[in-house]
Formats: C-alpha cells, sequence, structure tokens
C-alpha cells in the first residue's frame, strides 16, 4: 500500500478527507490513489482492478463529491431563475450486478454521507447552503417495490441499482435518468456476464449523452473492452497489477479427496484447524443445502446461500455470518463477487469454480484490504486437469496435500504433483515414511513418470 494519505490527495475535498478517516482509512489503496484525482478531473475511467482492491471507495468518494458540488451548483441555478428543480432527479447512477452488491455499495456510499454530513453540520456555513445529507437510494429486485418508490420521492442524489429493477422503477416514472451526470458501472464485466447486456442498453438509452462515465471490472475481457469503446471518451485506463493489490496474502492448497469424502473433511478441517467464518463453494443451490444440514449435524453452526433464497434470507445469512453467528456458508457462485464480510478467513472450493476468473473472484473473498487469508481446493482424480488449467492461467503450482484419513482410493493422473510433493520432503501419495507399504503404496509404485499405471515387472 502507498504510503500516501488521503489528505495527499490534493482535490479530495477535506469534508470527504474527513468522512473517509472517520471510516478508519487513513491511507488510500492503489487503486484509490490512481483513480480518485482523475475522475475528480471530470475524466471517463476504465479501471481493472482486482476484488477487494478497495474499489468501492476509489469511485465512491469522488462521486460524492462531485454530487455535492452538483447541488450547489443546481441551487444557484434555482435561485437565479427561482425555479425548483425537478424532483425525480438523479446525479450519479452506479450500476451493479447483483442485489448483494448493491446493498454494500449503498451501504458504503451511504456511511459516507452520513460523515459528510456530520462535517457539514459542525462547519459554520452560510443559510444558503444545503446542509443535508446527500440522499442515496439503493434500488434492487426480489423485494417490495413501494418502499423503494418512497425513497425516491423528491429524487436521488446517488442511485445504486441493478438493471432491472432500475428500469422497473423508471417505467413507473418514480425516477428519472434525463440528468445524470455520472455513471459508474462496478464489475462490469459481472454485468455483461450475467446477461444484462440488453438492460444495461436499455439504461444508457436513458442517460443523457454528455456524462461522465466510470468503469470498474475486475477483468477486461473482449465484451468489456467493446462496452468501453463503445461508451468511454478518451477513457484514462488505470491497471491495478496484482502485485500492488492490497490483497496478495492468499494462501492456496489444493487437498485431494475423492469426492464422496469431501463434506466429512470439509468438517475435519473447520473442526482441527478452528476456522470460523468460512465461505464454501458448491456447485448447485440442492448442494448448498444438503452440505449445510449435514455440517449442522456434526454441530458446526452452518448455513446455505443461494438465489432461490427469498432476498430477506440473503441479506440476513450474510450479516449473520458477519456477525459471527454463522461459522460457515455455503454458497453457489452468487456469493462469489462483491461480498465484502471482513475478517473472512477461509475460501473453501468444495467444488471447482468453472472458469479461471471465478477461481479469482471466490478466493478473493478472503484476505480482503491487506489482511491475509486461505483458500483451499478440493481436488479429485477426475477434477485435477481443471484445477490445473486454473493454476496455469494464474502462475500456480499447488501441491496436491493429503490428509491422513481422507487418503483418495484414486490416483491423482499428473505426475508432477507427486514430483512436487517429493521436492517438499512429502510422500505424494501422504504415506508416512517407514511405515510397510500399504497396498496403495504398492499400486503407486507402479505409476510411470507418465503418470500411466505400468506393468510391476
Ligand atoms: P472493496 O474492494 O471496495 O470491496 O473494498 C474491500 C475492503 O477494503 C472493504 O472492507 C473496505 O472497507 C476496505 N477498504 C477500502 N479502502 C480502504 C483503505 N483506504 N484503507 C483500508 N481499508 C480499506
Amino acid at each position: 500500500m502507498t504510503q500516501a494519505t488521503f489528505a495527499d490527495l490534493t482535490t479530495l475535498s477535506p469534508e470527504l478527507v474527513q468522512a473517509v478517516n472517520a471510516l478508519g482509512f487513513n491511507q488510500p489503496t492503489p487503486v484509490q490513489f490512481a483513480a480518485i484525482g482523475t475522475i475528480l478531473q471530470g475524466r471517463d475511467v476504465l479501471v481493472s482492478a482486482q476484488t477487494g482492491s478497495g474499489k468501492t471507495a476509489a469511485f465512491a468518494l469522488p462521486v460524492l463529491q462531485m454530487a455535492l458540488a452538483g447541488r450547489a451548483a443546481q441551487q444557484r441555478m434555482a435561485i437565479n431563475t427561482a425555479q425548483r428543480a425537478p424532483n425525480r432527479r438523479v446525479f450519479g447512477l452506479v450500476l451493479v450486478p447483483t442485489r448483494e452488491l448493491a446493498a454494500q455499495v449503498g451501504g458504503v456510499f451511504r456511511e459516507m454521507a452520513s460523515h459528510i454530513a456530520e462535517h457539514q453540520d459542525a462547519a459554520d456555513v452560510g443559510d444558503a447552503n444545503d446542509t443535508r445529507p446527500l440522499k442515496i437510494a439503493t434500488l434492487f429486485g426480489g423485494v417490495s417495490i413501494n418502499p423503494q418508490m418512497m425513497a425516491l420521492r423528491g429524487g436521488a442524489d446517488i442511485v445504486v441499482a441493478t438493471p432491472g429493477r432500475l428500469l422497473d422503477l423508471v417505467a413507473s416514472n418514480a425516477v428519472s435518468l434525463s440528468t445524470t451526470a455520472v455513471l459508474v458501472l462496478d464489475e462490469a464485466d459481472r454485468l455483461l456476464d450475467l446477461g444484462f447486456a440488453d438492460e444495461l442498453k436499455s439504461v444508457l438509452d436513458l442517460l443523457p449523452v454528455r456524462r461522465q462515465n466510470l468503469f470498474f471490472s475486475a477483468t477486461l475481457p473482449d465484451a468489456v473492452q467493446s462496452l468501453a469503446a463503445q461508451l468511454l471518451h478518451e477513457p484514462s485506463v488505470i491497471t491495478i497489477e496484482a502485485s500492488e493489490q492490497t490483497t496478495p496474502d492468499i494462501r492456496q492448497r489444493a487437498i485431494a479427496v475423492d469426492p464422496v469424502q469431501r463434506t466429512q473433511l470439509l468438517r475435519h478441517l473447520i473442526q482441527t484447524e478452528g476456522h470460523k467464518r468460512v465461505l464454501v463453494f458448491v456447485a448447485t443451490k440442492f448442494a448448498a443445502h444438503t452440505v449445510a444440514e449435514k455440517l449442522r449435524k456434526a454441530k458446526i453452526a452452518a448455513a446455505p446461500f443461494h438465489a432461490d433464497l427469498a432476498q430477506g434470507t440473503r441479506t440476513q445469512v450474510l450479516a449473520d455470518l458477519k456477525s459471527g453467528k454463522w461459522d460457515v456458508v455455503v454458497t453457489t457462485d452468487l456469493a462469489s463477487r462483491g461480498i465484502d464480510v471482513t475478517a473472512l478467513n477461509l475460501v473453501v472450493n468444495y467444488d471447482l469454480p468453472r472458469s479461471a476468473d471465478d477461481y479469482t473472484h471466490r478466493i478473493g473473498r478472503t484476505a480482503r484490504a491487506g489482511a491475509s487469508g486461505l483458500a483451499i481446493n478440493f481436488v479429485s482424480a477426475d477434477t485435477d486437469a481443471h484445477l490445473r488449467l486454473i493454476e496455469n492461467r494464474h502462475g500456480l503450482s499447488l501441491v496436491r496435500e493429503q490428509i491422513a484419513g481422507f487418503e483418495p482410493t484414486q490416483l491423482m493422473p499428473n505426475p508432477h504433483h507427486n514430483e512436487a510433493f517429493q521436492a517438499a520432503g512429502l510422500d505424494p501419495m501422504g504415506g508416512i515414511k517407514g511405515k510397510r507399504p500399504s497396498k496403495k503404496d504398492k499400486l503407486r509404485a507402479q505409476v510411470g513418470a507418465d503418470g500411466q499405471l505400468v506393468s510391476p515387472d
């Protein structure tokens, strides 16, 4: 992390420095350091930075500052022209891919805005200045639309929304985007992955042509780059390399285990290694339920989390993981992005993610904001090659560990992993040195250099 403080970002106003310090942040993370000043100059940006890098504050701080300035300008205009501003206006629009991320990002804006308000109250401001806190509206589906309509009465300075619900609210005239000055796409890659391209286009059509665009994305696949090329005007491209991230400190392990033994092994690891605040990724909603249920039977406080749960339940599960009511949440990829549970100390890939990008997002749930974290991958003979692809993409080479009592019955196909094990002074198949060779040991001795079984003679 850079040594600069927020006060060194000279274009950031004292109110905002105060607000961010009140959150306990003193030094900007690399993405904040690189993006805040550029955004405050009014430029479009295309920022690629990994999850957990402090991206939210990198756009929230300048957008809040510009919203305050925008309000002052609007007020002067209203005074000059003796007109009241239309009451469905939105200054800044932040589009996010999931409900959880909307709630989380909205929360960051709201908290910062409340600290700005404290500062404004304390300052000696003239009567003409509007000292009301900036108004933040968070809009997402899966919950009743009425409270969101009410919240939009009188407009909002900032709207944080998922695209579908936003369009519903525009259609029912609860909000107008015709004067929106700043658009933020948060997790742009995920927005497109989740099939929001059409909704996104509809939202873009509602915005004024002249506006500032801020694109944030963990990865920059072709779809994001071509959208950026269409929408961004001479953007400043900011790429925060992995080495500069605030969260490089994730220890990654791979444990070889037969699929049927995974729940038992998970339980064993949680109990013997004392893990708390664990996120376990599984492939299906059904598995989220069954694995959580089995852990509960073993007296581990575990809950499932996936898209079919009611929104209220989803919010509660995450709050309970944060507060420590649950030690383990078993989830589908729904929780792989954006969710920030401070001090989440272990991510388990019970089922491996489909892509290398998903892997980054999943393990990025641990080791947030400079903390260290641990990611464990369960791997079997059938999934070893898939994990190897993910490792290749990330330049990793994980030793396949074995845990006593959970040794897989099928050989791992990649001889390299056995070599890596031996180089680490360990027996590749977990046997104890000096022990009489077991049937498995004998079988292993028959594995040729290419990993194929060879004849004993
Ligand atoms: P984000 O990438 O926006 O989800 O942020 C990841 C985590 O970093 C969150 O827990 C933030 O509260 C925290 N964070 C953001 N900026 C800073 C900072 N400048 N100093 C310390 N923590 C930060």
